[in-house]
This record gives C-alpha cells, structure tokens and sequence, in this order.
C-alpha cells in the first residue's frame, strides 16, 4: 500500500495551478485535503505522474454571506470550518447537518468542500487493493472489461458517495469552476454527469473553487439522513437531504428533495418539489413522496449493504426528513 511516484507540484497562484493542469492533462491530478485520494493512490486506482496541490491557494478557503449575493464557499474550506461557521448552521442548517455526518474528526479537519464534491465514484469492486482487483481481474472502472455490478451492460455503476452535495443540491447551489478561459458557473446538478467513469464535468486545465448559494434559500429549514455501516467514520450507503419552506399553516410553499450513494450521481428528485408545492402534510403525500425518491435513486450490488435495504431507507429517511420539517416549522 505504498504510494505510487509522481512528482509534486505546489503553485502559489491559482493561474498557476490552472497552467499545470493545462499541461499535463489526464497524467495530472488534485490533492486538497488528500483524505480520498492519498487512500485511493496507495490502493494504485490511479498513477499520476504530477500531483497538484491546492493547499498553498489560501484565498481558495473562506465563507460569505450577503444577503444580496447569498452564501459562497471557497473551495479550499474544511469541513469542520463549515460544519463549525455559526452562519452555516443557523443559516444553512441542511448543509451543517450533511458536513456533520461526513467521515470522523480527523477527516473533516482535512478534508475540503471542493474535495467532497469532486470525490472519485465508490465500488466494492473497485474500491479494493490491487491484489484483490488483480484476482477479480478488473472491473469496468479500471483494468478490465465487465462491470461486476452489471455484467450484461458497459457502463460503470459506481456510486457517488459524497454526504456534501445532496445538501446542496436541496439549496439549488452553484459550482464555480475555473480554468484556462477564466471563472464560469454552473448548477450544482449539472456538474454530475451520473456515470461512475467519468463522474464530473471537468474539462482539462479546470478546477473547482467555490460553491454559490442564493440568496432566497438563507434560513431555509433542511436535514440531511444517512445511511452508513458504523454511525462515524463510514461512507454513506444511502443518503436523503431535504429542505421546505412552509406557511404558519404548514403549507408547503417550495421544497426540494435529493438522494445521494444510490446511482452514480447525487440527485434531485424533481416530481418531489412539484408534488409537495401548495400541499400541507399527510401521510398520503410522504408515501408519495418517498416513492418519487425511489424512482430517483436507484441501488445496485455497489455498496456493502444489499440494494432492497437501502431502498427501503431511503423511503424511511425522505419520510423523516419531511416529518421533522413540518412539525418543527410549526413549532
Ligand atoms: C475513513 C474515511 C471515511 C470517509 N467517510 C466519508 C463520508 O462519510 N462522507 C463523505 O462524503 N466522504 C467521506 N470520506 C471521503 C473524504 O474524507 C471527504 O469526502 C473529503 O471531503 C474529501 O475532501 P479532500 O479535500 O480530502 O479531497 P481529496 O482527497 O484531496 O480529493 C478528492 C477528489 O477530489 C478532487 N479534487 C479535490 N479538490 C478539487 C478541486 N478544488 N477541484 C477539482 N477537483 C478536486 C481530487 O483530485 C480527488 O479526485 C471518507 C474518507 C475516509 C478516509
């Protein structure tokens, strides 16, 4: 489980990080916290020859709020600065509730948010040691040709394991990416292109550097649910974020649902918000609600839990969610 050579490259200028990139292309990659990664390169699931690290790139950490221009977060920030920042948890409590449940200490005070959103796809197949793969003989992902998840198919199945992004895709974040043509933005859902090869819209030369949400979501109820083996330090094997905004009457006036470790993407369950809008709760309308979520979020043989469990938690978790934001909207 050593790691693999590659020479390090730490640029003091986020130009100059841009221009590293855009020289070595695919045979480059980013550390930011390394929490995934350095586990990733010692298990060889990839040989970079440069890695670029965005330490140095202070001005990539730091969080914002106007009420003009809502929340940004740099891209550099850890976890524990977001699931700390009193402005995030009072604000923004679905995100505080997400970050919260990521990994333990020790990973969030290194981890960052760019680096949860750009997390590599997981796959208990692919996930392992190269001995281990080396006995399987690959997977689709890496080193072989059948995808053990779904052998008849060609396309990878990995599942995007990442606790950060269903809570901002609740909050109808932004991405910001930069990159040789300068700084562009993009919602969060498109940045996910669902397919556990190539799991983000990425193009060569560019890099994450913050995350944007609006103005209209700051004070906006959320929480987040998770699913995982051991209740700390574990991935997740299934996720729900949800946030509302209701009346004094409890009707629901917008909300948004989204799943996450199920498919190879975090998604927004899109019947959800349209189904819930004008609605007060009912216990019709949360099993409603959670079966739009398991028509969005899909399991597979990907994880170490089986896929009817995790089907099952996440109708429990999309009906808890929407239970505790009802009741305490009315409290
Ligand atoms: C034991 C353990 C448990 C874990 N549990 C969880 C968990 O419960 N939930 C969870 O979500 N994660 C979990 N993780 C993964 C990880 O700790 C977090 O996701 C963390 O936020 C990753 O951030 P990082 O800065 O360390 O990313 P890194 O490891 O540095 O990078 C991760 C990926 O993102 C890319 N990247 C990083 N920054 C950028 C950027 N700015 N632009 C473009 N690409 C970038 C890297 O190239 C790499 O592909 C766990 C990890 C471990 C080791």
């Amino acid at each position: 489980m050593t790691l693999p050579a590659f020479r390090l490259e730490r640029p003091a200028r986020l130009a100059d990080a841009v221009r590293i990139l855009v020289a070595h292309g695919p045979e480059a990659m980013i550390i930011a916290g390394g929490t995934d990664v350095v586990p990733n390169l010692q298990m060889k699931l990839f040989s970079p020859r440069v890695v670029v690290d965005l330490k140095p790139l202070r001005e990539l950490a730091g969080i914002e709020f106007t009420p003009a221009s809502g929340l940004r977060i740099g891209a550099m920030t850890t976890l524990t600065a977001i699931m700390q920042s009193s402005l995030v948890r009072s604000k923004f409590p679905v995100l505080a509730s997400a970050v919260g449940t990521i990994a333990g200490p020790l990973q969030r005070n290194m981890g960052t948010l760019g680096g949860n959103l750009c997390l590599e796809t997981r796959c208990r197949w692919y996930n392992q040691s190269q001995f281990w793969r080396n006995a399987l003989g690959g997977c689709l992902k890496l080193e072989g040709d059948v995808c053990h998840v779904a052998p008849a198919g060609k396309f990878c199945w990995a599942a995007w394991s990442g606790d950060a992004a269903p809570a901002l895709l609740a909050l109808d974040a932004e991405i910001e990416i930069t990159g040789p043509a300068g700084a562009r933005r993009m919602p969060l859902g498109d940045f996910y292109t669902n397919d556990g090869m190539s799991r983000i819209a990425l193009a060569r030369g560019e890099m994450v550097t913050a995350i944007h949400v609006p103005p209209r979501m700051a004070g906006r109820r959320g929480v987040y649910h998770k699913l995982r083996i051991r209740n700390s330090i574990d991935y997740p094997l299934a996720g729900v974020a949800v946030t509302m905004d209701a009346d004094a009457q409890g009707v629901c006036r917008e909300a948004r649902v989204a799943v996450s470790a199920v498919n190879p993407a975090p998604l927004l369950v899109k019947e959800a918000g349209e189904l819930l809008t004008g609605r007060r709760p009912s216990a019709e309308l949360m099993e409603e609600i959670a079966h739009a979520a398991i028509s969005t979020g899909k399991p597979l043989t990907t994880s170490a839990s089986t896929p009817v469990y995790r089907r099952e938690m996440l109708k429990l978790f999309t009906r808890r969610a929407l239970e505790e934001l009802w009741q305490n909207g009315r409290a």
